[in-house]
């Protein structure tokens, strides 16, 4: 148990993990606001952690637009911290895996897998496990020039993850259970997009010897066409929404998505807080549309 700042004394830990991949959209604060209410409400400490290991993708100064997007809004946080500084944790994970007889170089190309994989429920392929005799050691897994791969439970839909890529950079599954591990989250809040990989997840911590977090995840915000609103390809930014939205009516307006009943235009986080519920969160994906400088639901 430890005191969170300006916060009562707290017993777990809630988090939001942003990748550094773009600039924050109505969907990132979404998912931030719902994390933030979430660990509040429960008193636990929050954190905000910055997933910056893509080095092909990910820059700082996604990760600055994000702190700043988040306090905009009226959201704090108790500590933050970023991936690249814990390079030497997903090591001594690889090495515990090595250790455990699950870690595997996997040599085959990503053509030879998508001929013969099965294609899990979010379109990427379930590797067939084709390699899974090449097993590495504490010894050997660092010079491998392969990726590497993990071997866990046969009824994990999307199959033996990556952990570590070809390139050498660990990856988000391996990096996201072991920071959470370290870091005491209890609970994960984050977009129904991540549900696949929630198994991966589990069953990584369970090789790992890590305590479970609990999950809530959460609907998602829209484009008209039907797509994600993604970092990824350029939704509406923060900045060009907060030049002509204030924080409060951009509050409200997510508030309103959700289901969370508010009685005025404008709110803040903290507004939300008493009523707060994940009863009274809606389960349906959400479309949103930005025109004349407003947000709007369709
Ligand atoms: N970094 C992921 C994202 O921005 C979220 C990771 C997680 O919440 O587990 O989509």
């Amino acid at each position: 148990m430890h005191r969170a700042r300006g916060h009562d004394v707290v017993n777990g830990c809630g988090r939001f993990a942003p990748s550094c991949t773009g600039k924050a959209h109505p969907g990132t604060l979404l998912s931030a606001l719902l994390a933030w209410l979430d660990a509040r409400q429960k008193n636990l400490s929050f954190l905000l952690r910055y997933e910056d290991l893509d080095p092909d993708r990910c820059r700082a100064y996604f990760g600055i637009h994000l702190s700043e997007a988040m306090t905009w809004l009226g959201l704090d946080w108790d500590q933050e911290e970023k991936q690249t500084d814990h390079i030497q944790r997903y090591e001594q994970a690889c090495d515990s895996l090595a250790d455990h007889g699950v870690l595997y170089a996997c040599s085959c190309s990503r053509s030879a897998i998508r001929a013969v994989a099965e294609r899990t429920s979010d379109g990427s392929y379930r590797y067939p496990r084709t390699c899974r005799e090449q097993l590495v050691t504490k010894a050997t897994w660092r010079t491998c020039p392969w990726p590497l791969r993990v071997c866990i439970a046969d009824d994990v839909e999307m199959g033996d993850p990556v952990v570590r890529r070809r390139d050498g950079a660990f990856s988000y599954q391996l990096a996201v259970v072991v920071d959470d591990a370290e870091a005491g989250v209890t609970r994960i809040v984050r977009g129904s997009d991540i549900y696949p990989s929630t198994t991966t997840q589990r069953a990584l911590q369970q090789l790992l010897g890590y305590a479970q977090p609990s999950y809530q995840h959460h609907f998602l915000l829209l484009e008209p066409d039907g797509e994600k609103l993604a970092k990824l390809h350029q939704s509406i930014s923060w900045s060009s929404l907060s030049s002509s939205m204030s924080a409060g009516e951009v509050c409200a307006f997510l508030a309103n998505c959700a289901g969370i009943p508010v009685e005025s235009s404008t709110c803040t986080p903290k507004d939300l807080l008493d009523v707060f519920s994940w009863d009274m969160i809606t389960c349906t994906d959400q479309t949103v549309l930005w025109q004349d400088g407003r947000l709007q639901k369709i």
